[in-house]
């Protein structure tokens, strides 16, 4: 087989463009030349329609996770009493963070495969006044859910005083996100799932009220203080050195999904996520979420009859082909399929496919190419709505 040859079907890292890995070859440029000026310039405007918001987005030289511990350190202080919806191993990492940082952090833990239900952070707000900030994931990555971070905002907004601080990780750039309307605080992502990049940058966008909190806000800080990055935003520059070659690539993939247009990123992600739901339901393999509680980019699948590992590792040998594994108490019970960024309904027919041959490596009775024709049909239904 080849050796160079990888598909990486994971939630994050995701595959890169060829424009993009291009873009990014380019050569060193002096960060404080008026060529980063420009190029950030560029990049600007063309994020603040993947948050849904007026408000300038923030790069954040880091991973995710800088992005998750920049929304916690701006907004509260030891002492603040905090509550971090919890629905799988993302909403435990934004816990984890506030309780680093020595923050009252009230656990509200769903069952994972579960999204949040509103009327339970509305029961738990009517009974903790004190409330500074309420966390939640918006897709959450361990088990698939995409919660319903609209609905949320407006409970919260509805019942407390409290901001309302979004992890959007792993589903902006391909699932709709309107900041500014559904009153989001704070949002933020990271470059290497939706975003069609590396790993390293992490962006954050914040509200008005939001930046009120953040201003007066007395925990100490330095590299993840927001306003350093805000008032240097507003000169097209960035506090600190910004890993370049990550902002050359950066322009590059928010050309690719403004030139292939929101709408159509959405509804692309859309059709994949029904097109892996249809391929495993025909080999009656069970979907851990509902439908409604189900995310455009990642879909985890939980075996009965066969090891989800043992899956996994005869994929990787026999093909290059990675898929996720479960996190916490879902090890081993669980595989996950990502399907967002640079990936495409051709892809997902090659993923699912390639999988049947696992399946049947592993011993399982399967008819081969079975879940292949339910996407494929799913896919011709889909294309035909498009023509009319
Ligand atoms: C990937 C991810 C993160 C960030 O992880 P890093 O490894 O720090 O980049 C945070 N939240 C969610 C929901 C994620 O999927």
């Amino acid at each position: 087989m080849l050796k160079e040859q990888q598909i990486l079907r994971i939630p994050g890292p995701t595959p890169i463009p060829p424009s993009v890995q291009r873009a990014m070859s380019q050569q060193m440029i002096g960060h404080r030349d008026q060529d980063t000026k420009e190029l950030i310039e560029q990049i600007k405007p063309k994020l603040k329609p993947i948050f849904g918001t007026e408000e300038e987005v923030m790069i954040i030289a880091g991973s995710g996770t800088a992005a998750l511990e920049t929304a916690v350190v701006n907004t509260v202080k030891p002492g603040d009493e905090v509550l971090v919806i919890i629905t799988g191993s993302f909403g435990d990492r934004f816990a984890k963070i506030c309780e680093a940082y020595e923050i009252t952090t009230h656990r509200l833990e769903i069952e994972w495969g579960d999204a949040a239900d509103p009327d339970e952070v509305k029961n738990f707000l009517e009974n903790h006044s004190s409330i500074k900030a309420v966390f939640a994931t918006y897709c959450e990555t361990s088990t698939g859910v995409l919660n319903p971070v609209d609905a949320l905002a407006e409970t919260v907004h509805n019942h407390s005083e409290a901001l309302f601080i979004v992890d959007g990780v792993s589903c902006l750039g391909a699932v709709e996100a309107k900041m500014d309307a559904w009153g989001i605080d704070l949002l933020v992502t990271g470059s290497q799932k939706a975003m069609m990049l590396p790993p390293g940058l992490a962006f954050i966008a914040a509200s008005k009220r939001a930046w009120k909190v953040i201003n007066q806000n007395q925990q100490p800080r330095f590299y993840l203080d927001m306003k350093k990055y805000r008032d240097n935003l507003d000169n097209d520059s960035t506090p600190f050195t910004p890993p370049i070659s990550l902002l050359f690539g950066l322009e590059e993939a928010l050309k690719q999904i403004h030139e292939e247009g929101l709408p159509e990123v959405f509804s692309r992600h859309q059709l994949m996520m029904h097109m892996v739901r249809a391929g495993f339901l025909e080999h009656h393999i069970p979907l851990l979420t509902t439908d409604k509680a189900a995310s455009p980019t990642v879909t985890a699948m939980q075996p009965e009859d066969f090891k989800a590992d043992d899956l996994r590792a005869i994929l990787k040998k026999e093909f290059g082909l990675s898929i996720a594994g479960g996190q916490n108490h879902l090890k081993g019970k669980i595989f996950r399929i990502g399907h967002m960024g640079y990936c495409s309904p051709a892809d997902i027919l090659q993923t699912i496919s390639l999988i049947e041959i696992g399946l049947s490596k592993i011993g399982e009775k399967i008819e081969l190419g079975k879940g292949v024709q339910a996407a494929q049909k799913l896919y011709m239904n889909y294309s035909l709505s498009e023509v009319q």
